[in-house]
């Protein structure tokens, strides 16, 4: 059976560079084994999911390169999820529970109190149809827990190795609360059945949920899938990114100029033995995943290193692909200019204050007039690929002036600035007009 995965994000926020990563894990190892990604919208909650967040997602996914095969939404399907409950209830899995919040925090701190661990105690599996009948005639609404089989449920994790949970040590969970909504668990599980899903990835937060969804599986009569629960991210001091999550959002990024490679390439990446490189594309990420080469410490999320790939994306960009982007900046100046100052750039929108260079205005920082005035005498007639070096050489017999001394005056007269592209490149851009405003102090 081919490999078919989902991520299955909950439409109530952005996406963050957390559930991306897992997004990015599911789509690494379908595709790395021509498997097919699904899309899977939990917005069961019609409270708190929105269209805006749910629009928000593809438009992030896409931009990531993250294409999904398939693509559902959880509010589409509780007939579906009705089917399963009733056929748990049938099977005395699923039981009623009246109790109030009151009642069951007062229940906790008396187990607290006598040292016992506070799991739910299972008082409504004695209720008899009598005293149901008469919380009903209260107004009272039952919320329904599944019925743990309190064993230890063991599964072998892709990422985890062999992994365990004790459900003796967990009350039974509430898969419909008391206003009829369906908790996240069950519409999972009867999802990832209906959608023949074969393994599922996702943070090691769910570790526990796993326990308690295996007996789901088993008790609709499916087949239980695979599981991989990842190392979370922590930032770069260490410490756990969850609370950070929020700010960090793959749309902000996006804002700030990050190429989608270089977050792929990154929180593909973190956690696992590759060097943090930039990868030629998301295809190509996938043919190197391996859960083998993800280790069970945290994945260390460093902006610094993104900041370092982002700049190794745009200085491996051709200009067959930068080129729409220039055009829509209005920079477009050739492929000599994008050879020229790729390299320079940590952003793509840094081309721009480049393009500046060749088309000007530049203020000249010019520190001593002489010098200037003597270079603008050797200046050759003609600006091409060679003129800078026989012009240097010419500047240099003329004044005296030699290394740092020499490139460092005439790059802050023609530039305005003190760091910048390769200047024997730029000159010939810039054109012999502009050179000659810039060495006689006009701003040009
Ligand atoms: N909607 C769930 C979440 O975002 C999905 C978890 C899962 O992958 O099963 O946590």
């Amino acid at each position: 059976m081919s490999v078919k995965v989902r991520f299955a994000p909950s439409p109530t926020g952005k996406l963050h560079v957390g559930n991306v990563r897992t997004a990015l894990v599911n789509w690494l190892f379908a595709k790395g084994q021509g498997g097919s990604f699904v899309l899977r919208i939990d917005d069961t909650d019609l409270a708190r999911s929105t269209q805006e967040f749910e629009d928000g997602i593809e438009t992030d996914l896409t931009w990531l390169g993250l294409v999904w095969d398939e693509r559902y939404n959880q509010s589409k399907r509780f007939d579906r999820y009705e089917e399963a409950a009733a056929r748990l209830k049938a099977s005395g899995r699923l039981y009623p529970c009246y109790e109030t919040s009151d009642e069951l925090d007062r229940r906790r701190k008396v187990q607290l109190s006598r040292g016992l661990p506070p799991i739910y105690d299972r008082a409504a599996l004695e209720l008899t149809e009598a005293e149901k009948a008469a919380y009903e005639a209260e107004g009272r609404r039952p919320h329904w827990r599944f019925k743990l089989d309190g064993k230890r449920v063991a599964w072998e994790d892709l990422a985890r190795g062999h992994a365990e949970v004790d459900t003796a040590s967990m009350s039974d969970p509430v898969l419909i609360r008391e206003d009829g909504l369906f908790l996240y668990t069950l519409p999972s599980v009867v999802d990832d059945i209906d959608m023949d899903i074969t393994h599922i990835i996702r943070g090691e937060d769910h570790v526990t949920n796993t326990g308690a969804q295996i007996e789901i599986f088993e008790a609709l009569g499916a087949k239980v899938p695979g599981f991989a629960h990842m190392p979370l991210l922590v930032g770069a001091d260490g410490a756990a990114l969850s609370k950070r999550l929020g700010s960090l959002s793959i749309s902000d990024m996006r804002d700030q100029g990050y190429e989608p490679i270089a977050i792929t390439s990154h929180l593909g990446k973190i956690g696992t033995s590759d060097n943090l490189e930039i990868a030629a594309s998301v295809e190509a990420l996938g043919a190197a995943f391996a859960f083998s080469k993800m280790g069970r410490s945290p994945a260390r999320y460093d902006t610094a290193d993104l900041d370092r790939l982002n700049a190794q994306a745009l200085h491996g960009m051709t200009y067959a692909e930068a080129q729409p982007r220039l055009a829509a900046l209005g920079v477009d100046l050739g492929e000599v200019f994008w050879d020229t100052v790729r390299g320079n750039l940590n952003k793509f929108a840094d081309v721009a204050d480049l393009a500046r260079i060749v088309t000007g205005p530049v203020t000249p920082v010019i520190e001593d007039p002489a010098f200037a005035a003597a270079a603008l005498e050797v200046l050759p007639e003609v600006i091409d690929a060679g003129a800078w070096s026989a012009w240097t050489t010419a500047v240099k017999e003329k004044t005296g002036a030699k290394g740092k001394g020499l490139f460092m005056p005439l790059r802050l007269i023609l530039t305005g600035q003190a760091h910048g592209p390769d200047m024997a490149a730029m000159a010939p851009l810039i054109g012999r007009e502009a050179i000659v405003r810039r060495l006689k102090g006009e701003a040009a």
